[in-house]
């Protein structure tokens, strides 16, 4: 009687413990959303900065006092130093996207050294400050690149709603995309840079001001996640 006591009050504690354990914390360094948020939430802009898009999408981002998250690539900072600027002058947080954007698969340690920190450093170069957060291209990791951030205190962000305005979505449905799933504590992937038409800023334009009307807080993913 005494030992199944023992081996009940044990498993009750566990199933506390485990309970207090938040979803992603036990998914090692990898984060696609925070459980438990209320109205708090994280836009995120991929690939940038583009030359002419990145300010389009600051200018609806400053129409409404909204913060964001922009996950630069190298090169892109490197050729689009204006648009890189814009993004250092007014704030935002700034997220690594890798130097080429390369599928982060099978890469060793010194090359993906070499995309994390090459980036950094064309980032710096502008006056920008580095976060610890890496978005690997197509959100691709593997036990490499868990490694890697293990080491060296990076964060791997995903994202849990992608609105597809990669694939060209016209301004309505982006905003659709995000109305129909948003909750506290998502990470909402858009692009910065698009080959050709983008509706992103414009989807931007529809979708901030309903979020608003509906009590969201727009935080940097670094804030989101804390
Ligand atoms: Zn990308």
């Amino acid at each position: 009687m005494q030992f199944l006591k023992r081996t009940l009050l044990f498993s009750l504690v566990i199933v506390i413990l485990l309970g207090l354990i938040p979803v992603h914390a036990q998914n090692n360094y990898v984060y696609s959303c925070k459980q438990g948020e209320d109205k708090k939430i994280a836009l995120t802009f991929d690939d940038g900065p583009h030359p002419k898009k990145t300010r389009k999408i600051i200018e609806v981002l400053e129409k409404y006092g909204v913060t964001a998250t922009f996950f630069v690539v190298g090169v892109n900072v490197k050729n689009y130093s204006e648009g890189m600027k814009e993004i250092i002058d007014r704030g935002y947080e700034i997220g690594n996207h890798t130097f080429s954007h390369k599928i982060l698969k099978n890469s060793d340690a010194s090359c993906l050294e070499k995309e994390v920190i090459s980036t950094e450093n064309e980032i710096k170069r502008l006056g920008g400050e580095v976060s610890n957060l890496i978005r690997p291209p197509c959100g691709v990791y593997d036990d490499s690149l868990l490694d890697f951030s293990r080491k060296n205190g990076y964060k791997i962000v995903l994202w849990n709603i992608d609105t597809k305005d990669w694939e060209h979505a016209s301004k309505r449905d982006i905003a659709k995309m995000v109305e129909s799933k948003v909750k506290g504590g998502d990470i909402i992937l858009f692009h910065d840079y698009i080959s050709g038409k983008s509706n992103t800023a414009e989807a931007l334009d529809i979708i901030i001001p309903r979020l608003l009307d509906l009590g969201y807080e727009f935080v940097s993913v670094s804030e989101l996640l804390q």
